[in-house]
């Protein structure tokens, strides 16, 4: 009998970073981009923990309109300085296709939230770029949509997908979102593209992240994308689930180890 090996995906190139196929990515940074200093700090931890892509959003979707809606402009000029100084490729948010040449001016992976995940006229526009999008599953979207999601994308000519697993919406109300792991292997059953977890967003809180992060790592995810804030107690939004950047060395070893009990993979953080 053979054990299949999960992480069989096609590999992405993103700058000097891999991220599929046998490399197991980490995505680290704070939920937005708040100040020069957080960024900056954040940057230099992310880089030091030995992690793949620095994260971090400018343009917010916040359910509510008086929340916080992120930098914008300004806050693509900070990420584009973080990657000068440490070097890491930028995950960043885009949410309207009108600030996508913007956006394409530092993101190395364009990122489509879970709520902006079935808006068809920026999946296209995306799919036009050649940049690789990062699309993240809607918290009320079935495995099919995802992948339907991506289809648009892919449809244009753009073939570097990533699909996020970021938690979706149950009863269950001990945690923000309930982290459906299972989507990971069913998701690498139905397709190529390389499969990650947010186990922050399903969380809701920090106690959470690393054993779910462990737990994507084990069942053959591509990667795992965390949010860590160099004083959580302080962040703007998301401050609860944020880690630590002090946390993320440790967090980095532990996802390195669980990812290694996939059968057949010779896994390496994806530096
Ligand atoms: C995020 O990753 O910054 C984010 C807003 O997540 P989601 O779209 O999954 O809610
Ligand atoms: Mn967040």
């Amino acid at each position: 009998m053979s054990i299949e090996s999960k992480r069989t995906s096609q590999e992405l190139r993103v700058g000097e970073r891999f991220l599929g196929d046998e490399r197991f990515a980490l995505i680290a940074g704070p939920c937005t981009v708040e100040s020069r200093e957080q960024t900056l700090q954040s940057a230099a931890a992310v880089r030091d923990a030995g992690a793949t892509m620095f994260r971090g959003g400018a343009y917010k979707p916040r359910t509510s309109p008086y929340a916080f809606q992120g930098l914008g402009q300004e806050g693509l000029r900070l990420l584009a300085e973080a990657k000068r100084v440490t070097g890491l490729p930028i995950v960043t948010e885009c949410m309207d296709a009108r600030d996508l040449d913007q956006v394409l001016e530092v993101a190395d992976v364009i990122q489509i939230g879970a709520r902006n995940m079935q808006n068809y006229a920026l999946l296209r526009e995306v799919g036009r770029s050649e940049r690789p999008a990062l699309i993240k599953r809607g918290f009320s979207s079935t495995l099919d949509e995802l992948l339907l999601a991506a289809e648009y994308v892919l449809k244009e000519g753009n073939e570097q997908v990533i699909l996020c697993e970021r938690g979706i919406r149950t009863f269950e109300t001990a945690y923000r979102f309930t982290l459906d792991l299972a989507a990971v292997p069913v998701l690498k059953e139905r397709t190529h593209l390389p499969v990650i977890v947010d186990p922050s967003h399903a969380a809701g809180r920090r106690e959470l992240v690393a054993p779910l992060a462990r737990a994507a790592a084990a069942i053959g995810a591509d990667g795992v994308m965390v949010e860590v804030h160099p004083d959580p107690a302080r962040a703007i939004c998301d401050g609860a689930q944020s880690l630590p950047t002090s946390a993320l060395a440790e967090l980095a070893e532990q996802v390195r180890a669980a990812a290694e009990l996939v059968a057949g993979a010779d896994t390496l953080l994806a530096a």
